[in-house]
């Protein structure tokens, strides 16, 4: 574990992949920087990074012209050539967007629209025929294809990016959870739980955590992060061969949420899920933690009971997933009609940094922020894991223009 220093030029807070891909992009740029990432947990990736399907996404879904839509599709290229070059499995399976009813076909043409304009290599609109050749056991009347949809480990990714920053001089400090952030003196102190940092500016990643740290760095409480459980069920072995690569609903427009879908990961299980549950802790991981803080933060935020008002009857449908003999199975078993409750087994969850507005917003795009000497990501759910080296880039380009750093490229 690296002793964090005392002084620093640059100070990244969060080892997630964002803080960590942030941290190398900084070192790339500003070699000569001493860069100093401060971590809560033990060790890098604990949280979302290390708790998702692990798809690298294509950019289908997103208005045109957001940042969402730039970033994926950016990012998504650089991560593939960035696993392609450090030997990291990464593998282009394919992914499908099933209509089951014409009354779905609006919301299909919409996202080809989209996925058109964003650039998503290779979509095509694919029939009910050429849709059971790409994946024999999924049924729908029309479907997009997106071919260059994949698979990765992304805790693996992070991993990797934690030894470039190694290896380009930066330090990356575990147990450090940041409990303290005062802008003063051309510098920005950083109280953690191994001593302070004083760095001439900060880069904030901090996940679920980020509304926390951008108050406490004096920025503004809207949006606040409320958490949302995330969990998978696994296929049993033996049902593997239901799907070849991913399957996916055409989902809710209103919503920042894919649905109920099937997806091949890295190391050959099938997932399926997620759920998308109101969560009693930001590190819900067992549906038994509750943690007084988290409840207290999602119950006192007017947003979260706009937002309720508004899909209160989504919530009792993702209740309905969950319950014993719960409606998960039979969400998916509409486009693999012969998927049974039987054919899945164990599974994990992910907790989900869903930023909602005051007005009851549920933030649908990235957002980063500023206070004095400090950037934050205050909102970057999925796809920001793909869009990881893009949006250090982003973060890389604004610190240039508000950090009033030297901007030389190491590369
Ligand atoms: C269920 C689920 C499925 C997903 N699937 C996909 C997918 O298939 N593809 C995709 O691209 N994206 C996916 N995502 C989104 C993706 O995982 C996230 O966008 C990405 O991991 C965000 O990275 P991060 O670094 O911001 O957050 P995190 O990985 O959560 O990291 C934040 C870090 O900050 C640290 N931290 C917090 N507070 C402090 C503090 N006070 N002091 C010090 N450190 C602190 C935390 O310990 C943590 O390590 C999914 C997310 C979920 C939850």
């Amino acid at each position: 574990m690296s002793e964090p220093r005392g002084e620093c030029d640059l100070a990244v807070v969060g080892a997630g992949i964002l803080g960590l891909a942030t941290a190398r992009e900084l070192l790339r740029r500003h070699p000569h920087l001493t860069v100093q990432v401060l971590e809560r947990e033990a060790a890098v990736a604990r949280h979302q990074t290390g708790h998702n399907s692990g798809v690298i996404h294509q950019g289908v879904y997103y208005q045109p012209g957001s940042l969402k839509a730039r970033l994926c599709v950016a990012g998504a290229r650089e991560l593939y050539d960035y696993c392609d070059a450090r030997g990291i499995p990464a593998e282009r399976c394919g992914k499908l967007i099933v209509a089951t009813a014409a009354d779905e076909l609006p919301r299909l043409d919409e996202l080809e629209r989209r996925g058109a304009a964003n650039g998503v290599p290779g979509l095509r609109r694919v029939d009910a025929d050429e849709l059971r050749e790409i994946e024999p056991h999924a049924r729908g009347v029309a479907a997009l294809h997106s071919p260059e949809t994949g698979i990765v480990d992304y805790a693996r990714v992070a991993a990797a990016f934690a030894d470039d920053i190694a290896e380009a001089g930066g330090t990356i400090s575990t147990g450090c959870g940041v409990t303290g952030i005062t802008p003063a003196g051309g510098r920005v102190r950083i109280a953690h739980d191994r001593g302070e940092t004083r760095a001439r500016h900060a880069v904030f990643c901090a996940g679920a955590w980020s509304d926390r740290l951008a108050v406490m760095a004096g920025g503004d409480p809207d949006p606040r992060i409320v958490p949302f459980r995330g969990a998978y069920r696994l296929l049993r072995p033996q049902q593997r061969s239901l799907v070849r690569g991913m399957i996916y609903p055409v989902p809710d427009p209103e919503l920042p949420f894919l649905g109920v879908h099937l997806t091949r990961r890295i190391d050959g299980e099938v997932l399926i899920g997620p759920s998308a549950l109101l969560a009693g802790a930001r590190d819900a991981y067992s549906l038994g933690r509750l943690v007084p803080d988290d409840i207290a933060s999602t119950l006192t935020w007017p947003g979260s009971y706009r937002m309720a008002r508004r899909f209160w009857r989504t919530g009792i449908e993702e209740l309905r997933h969950v319950l014993p003999g719960g409606t998960f199975v039979a969400a998916a078993a509409r486009y693999v009609p012969e998927l049974r409750e039987g054919d899945v087994t164990g599974g994990f969850a992910g907790v989900r940094a869903q930023a909602v507005g005051r007005d009851g917003r549920l933030v649908d795009d990235f957002v980063f922020s500023h206070t004095e000497r400090a950037l934050h990501v205050r909102n970057a759910p999925s796809p920001g894991a793909t869009s990881s080296l893009a949006i250090a880039r982003h973060i890389a380009d604004e610190a240039a223009r508000s950090f009033d750093l030297p901007t030389t490229t190491a590369s």
